[in-house]
């Protein structure tokens, strides 16, 4: 737990009394300062009481007397328009902070030189921050994992030399944040999604690009158009490490692939052909799909830009500042390190096998684009689970993959809206419920890999809907698919067969 001390003897305000929001409480009463916790809803004020953090109703105080808003990230700063604390705290010219940029004061008043690796982007954040921790850990390095994912910031141990901080931070987060400055910033992609709570795209943009530019190095995706105009604006170029699983790309990169293959180039080889194949993403059923390729060539430019700020600072002229690290630019070691990475739970998670034929949790695939990823990690004979609360566009931008499906088993809400979709170029078959449709998916893929001999067959469950019309959340959906598949005759299931 971190003791967010640079508001000792201050008044501070807290609004939104979720997980993260009772941390920052906390970690702003242990730091000393008087806190003034609130929340719209009953159940975050009472978590805050049975927790001794003092509430005090916000939308009747006197904000003269507070030196800052903390603000819960999902809380509206500006659009689609400001929360009514929001607005009191303007009026009376409060800062505005969330819990990243405390983390920050609290590192820069400490342990400045701490390093901090930030990941963002608009898909791929969490695959990327699991498997930078994964693979820093199989490294040697103490590292604390946090942010948007798992943990809140503040309840990590606290910055110091010996330690990594690996941190999922979203763009909510780093509005937020406005003096968080990581050693390494990485920006994977930049696409259409939040607009509802940015406004535009280009502030969207706009706000991702201010976690780059505070970073010492940054680790920028040039795979699209918005990120890699952020690379080609970043004021030091041999600070940058731009990545690419794209051709052609205007900047040169320091890590790229060809495939699965993931090479590196030295920063000496700049303008050179000359580079080296560090590792093959083939055969790893935890970083299967392309999106994956730009998620571990992440992980590798991250190596490479923490093992140069390292030595940078050991060069320096005031070396005063030890990083006690291991060296973590060992690419023989990195092959061997992606592929013990277990990936996260319901992103193309591998559930088990029976009678040849794969079945993989996808439940995270809430949209078309993220089942498109799915899709395309698969060449052939998908047995494809789909449906649910439909978002707009259906499944019709799926339309290049439906050569590969064998057959799709549709649920949900979207049920009539994807037979229509799919009518005469897959063959589906309506089973309202996810229970009916992995019956139906088990029985038919394995009688077609019967009949078809050799091959082999995956029942996808990737349902490129939101979960909110049978589940509670896709997590919820996800942990009913496995247990549906576990209950299957003859199932070997993965975490059994891994353990
Ligand atoms: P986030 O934390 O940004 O939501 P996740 O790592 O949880 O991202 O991945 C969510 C989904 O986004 C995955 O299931 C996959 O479909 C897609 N995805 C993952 N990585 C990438 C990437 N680098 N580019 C595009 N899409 C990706």
């Amino acid at each position: 737990m971190i003791r967010a001390e640079t508001f000792r003897n201050k008044r501070v305000a807290v609004f939104g009394l979720g997980g993260s929001g009772l941390v920052v409480a906390r970690a702003l009463l242990d730091g000393g300062a008087e806190v003034a916790g609130w929340d719209d809803g009953e159940a975050g004020r009472s978590a805050a009481e049975a927790d001794g953090i003092p509430l005090v109703d916000l939308s009747d105080a006197d904000w003269s007397e507070f030196a800052a808003l903390v603000l819960a990230p999902g809380v509206p700063l500006t659009h689609p328009e400001p929360h009514w604390a929001v607005k009191l705290a303007n009026d009376a010219g409060v800062e505005i902070i969330g819990d990243m940029e405390l983390f920050a004061r609290t590192r820069a008043q400490s342990h400045p030189a701490a390093s901090v690796v930030a990941i963002t982007g608009t898909n791929g954040k969490s695959t990327t921050t699991a498997l930078i921790t994964h693979v820093l850990e199989k490294l040697g390095v103490d590292v604390e994992m946090g942010g948007n994912i798992g943990k809140a910031v503040l309840s990590l141990e606290p910055p110091a030399l010996d330690r990594v901080h690996v941190l999922e931070v979203s763009s909510y987060q780093i509005d937020l944040a406005p003096t968080f400055e990581p050693t390494v910033g990485v920006l994977l992609n930049i696409t259409p999604d939040h607009i509802d709570r940015h406004g535009t795209l280009e502030n969207y943009a706009a706000v991702k690009a201010r976690l780059i530019s505070n970073s010492d190095r940054a680790v920028v995706g040039i795979d699209d158009d918005l990120t890699k105009a952020v690379a080609e604006n970043y004021d030091e170029p041999s600070r940058l490490y731009a990545i690419t699983a794209g051709k052609g790309a205007a900047i040169i990169p320091r890590a790229y692939a060809i495939g699965t293959s993931l090479f590196a180039r030295a920063e000496e080889d700049r303008g050179h052909s000359s580079s080296t194949k560090v590792a093959s993403l083939t055969g790893i059923g935890s970083l299967r799909g392309p999106h994956n390729v730009q998620n571990a060539l992440a992980v590798l430019a991250v190596l490479r830009a923490l093992q140069d700020h390292k030595d940078a600072l050991a060069e320096s002229e005031a070396a005063d500042v030890v990083w006690d690290i291991p060296n973590v630019w060992r690419p023989t070691e990195f092959q061997a390190a992606l592929a013990s990475f277990p990936g996260l739970p319901h992103r193309m998670e591998d559930v088990g096998d029976a009678h040849g034929v794969l079945y993989v949790n996808d439940s995270k695939a809430t949209n078309a684009e993220a089942t498109a990823k799915a899709l395309s990690a698969f060449e052939d004979n998908i047995y494809w689970i789909v449906g649910g609360k439909p978002k707009e566009g259906g499944i019709a931008s799926l339309e290049p993959f439906f050569s590969r499906i064998k057959k799709a088993y549709l649920i949900g809400d979207a049920a009539a809206e994807f037979a229509e979709t799919l009518e005469g170029k897959v063959p589906y078959q309506r089973c309202g419920k996810l229970d009916v449709a992995v019956a139906a998916a088990a029985s038919q893929s394995e009688s077609a890999r019967i009949e078809g001999g050799k091959m082999s067959a995956v029942v996808l469950f990737s349902p490129a809907c939101a979960s909110f019309d049978q589940f509670k959340n896709f997590e919820v959906r996800g942990d009913t698919f496995r247990d549906y598949v576990g209950a299957l005759p003859e199932i070997k299931l993965t975490s059994e067969t891994s353990a």
